[in-house]
Formats: structure tokens, C-alpha cells, sequence
């Protein structure tokens, strides 16, 4: 079995992986409907949240597309915190759609400044909402999302948070942290295939949306809340990610939050301190490194395509490169979802053997 430690997808579990073999049901049907219940609630618990909750079938992308849709109109003002890929992604959408998107971009592999955010919207008065991603899976940086929205909150802005790559894996008090609209997707944290997107929607998120126009049918949630008060979805879920992550999230709320944050903290930090003993460097700043995906600096001559190359062919592990403008300068290690720290020693054991391969000269 291969060793796959991407930020997402992420290995099963046996339980998991069985579940994918159920037979098919009627996704209109009551069983269908215990099943999407129970999730639902479960859900709540890992969000920390007692307001709305949906399952989109879609990977994460169409759930940032159905954050935008749901809550702005063309025209909105709309400010992007952005630390990397997704971030700048999540700007894209919005602009795609019409809001005219304000960027406010830090440096790859730092987090953002709330302070700066501050000055951002004491600026333009005219803001309508605050785009933010809490874990920057491509640069391996946790957001201070707190901070960031106590100061949104100041403003009394809507808050819509792209946290893929935290919820479940790294603490994120949905309501406690204001966040109006957030989302996350099935291949990250939960021990589950890629296939679905899981949003919650706050009364803020609720009162943008009903004056929200850009256009929508397959994400609209004014349909998945009147479908869900039926037990269903608005159009036929993926049913096997269903059953998959039913299970998971059955299997993590066992484990129990705060054991789960714990884990990962130490498997994150076991990562770290891994790398930096065989003399590489981390690419994000650590005081803000995510417990999730460590981002690792190519350095002294490392060719990492090769030894991510290497790795996969001779040792079964398979690692990310770098996205975009970082592609052949850093390289990723996910440690989300179904992992321990044996896991990551295995990784770390290989890179040490791979590395003079890859022409690392430390
Ligand atoms: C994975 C991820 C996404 C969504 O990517 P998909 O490939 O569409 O699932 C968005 N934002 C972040 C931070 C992610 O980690």
C-alpha cells in the first residue's frame, strides 16, 4: 500500500473503505434520511456550530463557488485576505461572478496581519464582506482567524472562511469565531474520498443571501435548507461519500475533538522537527505552520521533483510539489486526517535516504 501523504486526498480506513461498498439506496427515502440527519448533526459538532449545515456533492472549489454566489451580488466590494493559492482562488470566484474584489495579499508563507486587514477596511467603508482562508494548504500556513475576524466583526462584516484543510483536523469554533458562512470538503480532515463540500450558514450568511444575486440553481441554499427539513438533497448526492463519510465522522467523533487537535498538534509537530534534523527548512513561518501540511524549501542543491520521484518509485510514498509560482521550490507533506506519528516517521526516515539521491548537499 502505498504511503499517501498529500493535503487531500488522504488514506481510508478499512471501516471507511467498506462503507464505500454498500448497495445504492433512495436518496429520497427514510433511510436516506436517518443517515443524512445523523451526519448533519455530526457535522455541527466538528464545526463547533449550532446553525445551518449543508452537503453539497461537489469537491471543495464548487463549495467556495457556492459560498460566493449565496451571499454577494455583482458589484459587491468584497476584500481578499489572501496567503497563497486558495486564497487567491476564493478572490477569482468572487470576480468571476462580478463582485469587484479588493486584494489584500501577504507573502507566501506568512500568515495575515489583522492589523493590516484593519487598515484595509477603515479604507473603503463600502466593503460588503471578507474573504479569508483559515489553513493555506499551499504554503502550510494557519491563519489567526480569531484575530482576524474579531476585527471583521468590528466592522460588522460578512465573514465567509474557506477552511477545507482545518475543520477536523485543527480547531475552528465556527461560532464562537463569528464565521458566517464556512466551508469544507470531504477529502481533507474527514478520513473520506474527494466528492463532497460541507457548508454551515449563520443568520448573517442567512440575511446576505436573501439579498444576494449573482446566479445560482445547483448551489443555491435557499434548496438545500427546504430539502434537508425533508431528510434529502436538492439533486442526488454522491451516495457512496455519503456512506464514507457518515462513517468517518462517526469514527472521529469517538475520538473526540480535543484528541483530534492533539494528534494532529503532535503529529504536525513531529513533522517539523523531523525535517529540520535532516537540515532542511520549513517554508512557513513557524509560529504560524499548520498542523495539516508542512511546507518544506528546496535547499543546497535538492532537485525535489526528483526526490519526490524517488520517493514514490522506491519507498511508495507519495508526497505534493509546490502549486503555481511555488512549483519545484517547496514540497508538501500531509499529515490530515487518518494519521499517527508512525506514519510520518516512515516519511521522514525515506527523505533522509532519498535526499543525497536528489543532489541535497546539507
Ligand atoms: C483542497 C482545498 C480547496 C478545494 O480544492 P478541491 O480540489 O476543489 O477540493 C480549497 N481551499 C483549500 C484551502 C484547500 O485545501
Amino acid at each position: 500500500m502505498e504511503n499517501l501523504r498529500l493535503p487531500g486526498p488522504t488514506p481510508l480506513p478499512n471501516e471507511v473503505l467498506q462503507a464505500l461498498t454498500k448497495q445504492m439506496i433512495n436518496h429520497r427515502g427514510p433511510e436516506f434520511r436517518q443517515i443524512i440527519n445523523g451526519m448533519t448533526a455530526n457535522l455541527k459538532q466538528l464545526f463547533q456550530t449550532e446553525n445551518d449545515l449543508f452537503l453539497l456533492t461537489s469537491s471543495g472549489t464548487g463549495g467556495l463557488e457556492a459560498v460566493i454566489v449565496n451571499t454577494l451580488s455583482p458589484g459587491d466590494k468584497v476584500l481578499s485576505v489572501s496567503i497563497g493559492v486558495f486564497g487567491e482562488r476564493f478572490a477569482s470566484i468572487a470576480e468571476q461572478f462580478g463582485a469587484e474584489v479588493i486584494p489584500l495579499r501577504f507573502e507566501w508563507g506568512k500568515p495575515a496581519d489583522a492589523d493590516a486587514v484593519r487598515q484595509a477596511l477603515q479604507a473603503e467603508p463600502q466593503i460588503k464582506a471578507v474573504l479569508v482562508t483559515h489553513n493555506e494548504t499551499s504554503t502550510g500556513v494557519t491563519n489567526d482567524l480569531a484575530s482576524i475576524s474579531s476585527v471583521v466583526k468590528e466592522f460588522d462584516k460578512l465573514l465567509l472562511v474557506d477552511a477545507m484543510s482545518s475543520i477536523g483536523s485543527i480547531n475552528l469554533p465556527v461560532d464562537d469565531w463569528h464565521c458566517d458562512v464556512t466551508v469544507t470538503c470531504s477529502q481533507k480532515g474527514y478520513m473520506a474520498p474527494p466528492g463532497l463540500a460541507m457548508v454551515s450558514v449563520n443568520q448573517e450568511g442567512w440575511q446576505a443571501h436573501s439579498k444576494a444575486k449573482m446566479p445560482r440553481f445547483y448551489w443555491d441554499f435557499t434548496r438545500a435548507k427546504s430539502y434537508l427539513e425533508k431528510g434529502q438533497t436538492p439533486w442526488t448526492p454522491a451516495l457512496p461519500i455519503v456512506f464514507a463519510l457518515s462513517t468517518s465522522l462517526e469514527m472521529l467523533l469517538k475520538e473526540g475533538l480535543s484528541n483530534i487537535f492533539a494528534r494532529h498538534a503532535r503529529v504536525s509537530q513531529a513533522t517539523r522537527e523531523g525535517i529540520k534534523s535532516l537540515g532542511l527548512s520549513l517554508f512557513a513561518q513557524e509560529s504560524h505552520a499548520s498542523n495539516t501540511v508542512t511546507a518544506v524549501r528546496s535547499s543546497n542543491g535538492l532537485d525535489i521533483k526528483k526526490m519526490l520521484q524517488i520517493l514514490r518509485e522506491e519507498h511508495k510514498i507519495v508526497l505534493a510539489g509546490g502549486q503555481q509560482s511555488l512549483d519545484g521550490k517547496i514540497f508538501r507533506i500531509g499529515h490530515m486526517g487518518w494519521i499517527t506519528e508512525n506514519d510520518i516517521e516512515a516519511v521522514i526516515s525515506a527523505i533522509k535516504v532519498v535526499l543525497p539521491q536528489a543532489g541535497f548537499k546539507g
